[in-house]
């Protein structure tokens, strides 16, 4: 199946050249030329990823961004900027979306970020997960706590998802960092703990007595779904 790409972008020419340049790739695009009819097709349709601009008639992208986390989704969205906005990337990432080029790019820089974001994003097959009140709806990447949309960056997504993907296994920080974020590196599993300590602030009642994510000392962590865990 080919993968969807909604391309909000206002300035025409960008738009075109972008979507015929994506279509041959195989992607099936679809665009929207402000920031309100992007938020609505994000949220109204279901996507494999966003190219989101900043600079947009209506809604900004931050804006855009932020409200799309705020409904729960977390597809990868992939920021475009202006070449001097540095603090504007770190504005957008603290946002929830998952990357960023720099105008004017490189078309085939920009084709390898939304490879990478994809391949990240890949499921496994399964489409719901239920853990107690959680709830992972893997197609939808959507996830719910008592009925309650959370807010989940892609990463964080994804990272819950090899999670549930490996209930009462316990990952090394080094295998989560390769499997979720495909560095070798072990330089940079504090990043691990980071996120680890995001989601439980999202997703446990108590984030200091975890009770989905639980630390395995001096190896790493170990999910566990609980009585009533289920795939769907
Ligand atoms: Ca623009």
């Amino acid at each position: 199946m080919n993968e969807s790409i909604l391309l909000v972008e206002d300035e025409e020419g960008l738009r075109m050249t972008l979507s015929d340049r994506l279509r041959s790739e195989g992607y099936v695009v679809d665009f929207a030329v402000d920031g309100q009819e992007g938020f609505d097709k994000a949220t109204r349709l279901p996507f494999d990823l966003i190219i989101l601009d900043i600079m947009l008639p209506l809604r900004n992208g931050f804006d855009v961004c932020r409200d799309i986390r705020r409904e729960g989704l977390a597809t990868p969205i992939l920021l475009l900027t202006a070449r001097d906005q540095t603090a504007e990337k770190v504005v957008g990432l603290k946002l929830g979306a998952d990357d960023y080029v720099t105008k004017p790019f490189d078309t085939l820089e920009l084709l390898a970020r939304i490879e990478a974001l994809l391949r990240r994003a890949a499921y496994s097959g399964q489409n719901v997960y239920q853990f107690r009140s959680l709830r992972i709806d893997v197609r939808g990447t959507k996830v719910t706590r008592d009925g309650v949309p959370v807010y989940l960056s892609a990463r964080e997504f994804q990272l819950l998802l090899y999670f549930a993907e490996h209930v009462g296994v316990t990952l090394s920080r080094d295998e989560i960092l390769r499997e979720v974020w495909g560095y070798d590196a072990t330089t940079f599993t504090r990043t691990v703990d980071v996120h680890v300590a995001s989601l439980r602030q999202k997703l446990e009642s108590e984030p200091k007595r975890p009770e989905f994510i639980i630390t395995v000392p001096a190896i790493g962590y170990k999910f566990e779904g609980g009585k009533g865990s289920s795939g769907v």
